[in-house]
């Protein structure tokens, strides 16, 4: 485990993507693990990233839904670029004030910066994968593998476009809307 998990830190500070076998095997192996445990579903955050990756998903489980949470280019730089973590309590932060004006009719995004407590701000580091450079190739990377993931999914109807409004405050209400699911019932599992 500890020689993928170097394997995995390196291949991502570098921007690129992890290989399909390599992602495939750790996602099988939790999946048959939650399934023993009796869990009734499962969230995949940030994968499948190519269509090859989808295809072998769908041999692997059933995907019910995919969830395509949008932001202009600009401002996921700005939002990456923002991250800091506290190297004492390792918690995450973002210093990014997003204040976007909206452009040709579409509503313009605000996003708080999410900052540290005075007792963190001496302690706060740059993940070595958040430089701008590292950023942008991660972009072009999805602009060109991930693309074709949303046509995959979309084809199969499973795909669902949400412009995120703003920050977790103003997106989190919406989403829920979105899933047709209740406030308080979203508040309780996202607590769990
Ligand atoms: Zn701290």
């Amino acid at each position: 485990m500890a020689s993928s998990c170097t394997e995995l830190a390196e291949i991502v500070n570098q921007g690129k993507l992890v290989s399909d076998e390599i992602i495939i095997s750790l996602l099988s192996k939790r999946l048959e693990a939650g399934e023993a445990k009796g869990e009734s579903g499962f969230l995949l955050d940030g994968f499948p990233r190519t269509v090859r990756q989808a295809e072998i998903l769908d041999d692997v489980t059933d995907i019910d839904l995919v969830i395509n949470l949008k932001l202009p280019e600009n401002i996921l730089v700005e939002k990456c670029l923002g991250r800091r973590i506290c190297n004492q309590c390792g918690k995450n932060f973002n210093v990014a004030s997003i204040n976007a004006k909206g452009e040709n009719g579409s509503p313009g995004i605000s996003m708080a910066p999410l900052l540290p407590p005075s007792h963190c701000i001496s302690k706060l580091i740059t993940r070595a994968d958040d430089t701008e450079a590292v950023v942008k190739e991660r972009l072009r990377v999805y602009n060109d593998k991930s693309l074709p993931v949303e046509e995959f999914y979309r084809t199969q109807g499973k795909l669902l476009e949400f412009d995120l409004p703003g920050g977790i405050p103003e997106s989190w209400p919406k989403l829920l809307e979105a899933l047709n699911l209740d406030v308080h019932e979203g508040k309780q599992s996202a607590a769990a």
